[in-house]
């Protein structure tokens, strides 16, 4: 029987969103250190589907269990959907969001406005305690901001702006973020999953 779910990531930024989305579950949430899981994780693959399975397996494959993982990203039309599968390591692992978000910006200094289109991306991997998996996949529409703009959220948030909104996800609120975000819709489709899971081991 298990009863927690173990989040493939050591992003503090994603855990928190993710331990909001899946509260209704009713099991915790662990994060791979919170599960005592010292892991460097190879991410090869071309597509987010790919990597979140390869983190997923990775993880399941010593804890057993529930076990989730997330790849996502930013992909920005006018420069041939960079960063996409490398929206964590672009600029280096180590640069920060400030860089990076300004590097974007800077690269669309000659784009249209109706050029500025990009998407937040993502893939949720579940591996279930029998060994299968499934993945989901979320997206939300977006234009990259002329400034960065809001305090909240992570990573590209305070670039990464919503016309039906009129602010970028970095100023919303975390729960409007969660219900229209690329992992929101994600972990909403694989939940039930998850939910139908539970039911059937009486959890
Ligand atoms: P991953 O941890 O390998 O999936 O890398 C995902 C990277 O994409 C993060 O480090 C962020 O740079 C970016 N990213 C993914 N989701 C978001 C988001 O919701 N807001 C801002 N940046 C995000």
């Amino acid at each position: 029987m298990e009863k927690k779910i173990i989040f493939a990531t050591g992003n503090a930024g994603k855990m928190r969103e993710i331990r909001a989305i899946l509260s209704d579950l009713g099991l915790p949430v662990l994060s791979m250190k919170e599960a005592g899981v010292d892991l460097d994780i190879v991410e090869d693959g071309k597509t987010f589907a790919e990597n979140a399975k390869i983190k997923a397996m990775a993880v399941w494959k010593q804890t057993g269990g529930i076990v989730l993982a997330d790849d996502s990203g930013l992909a920005v039309d006018y420069i041939g959907g960079e960063p996409g599968v490398y929206s964590a390591r672009y600029l280096g692992e180590d640069t920060s969001y400030e860089i990076k978000n300004q590097a974007i910006i800077d690269r669309l200094a000659d784009a249209k406005e109706e050029e500025r289109t990009a998407r937040f991306v993502s893939a949720i991997a579940a591996v279930l305690p029998d060994g299968s998996e499934l993945v989901t996949e979320g997206t939300v529409e977006g234009l990259i901001a002329h400034e960065p703009a809001g305090n909240g959220g992570f990573g590209y948030d305070p670039i990464f702006y919503v016309p039906e909104y009129g602010c970028t996800t970095a100023s919303m609120s975390s729960e409007t973020k969660n219900a229209i975000s690329h992992r929101g819709k994600a972990l909403q489709l694989i939940k039930p999953v998850i939910g139908a899971y539970l039911e059937t081991k009486g959890i």
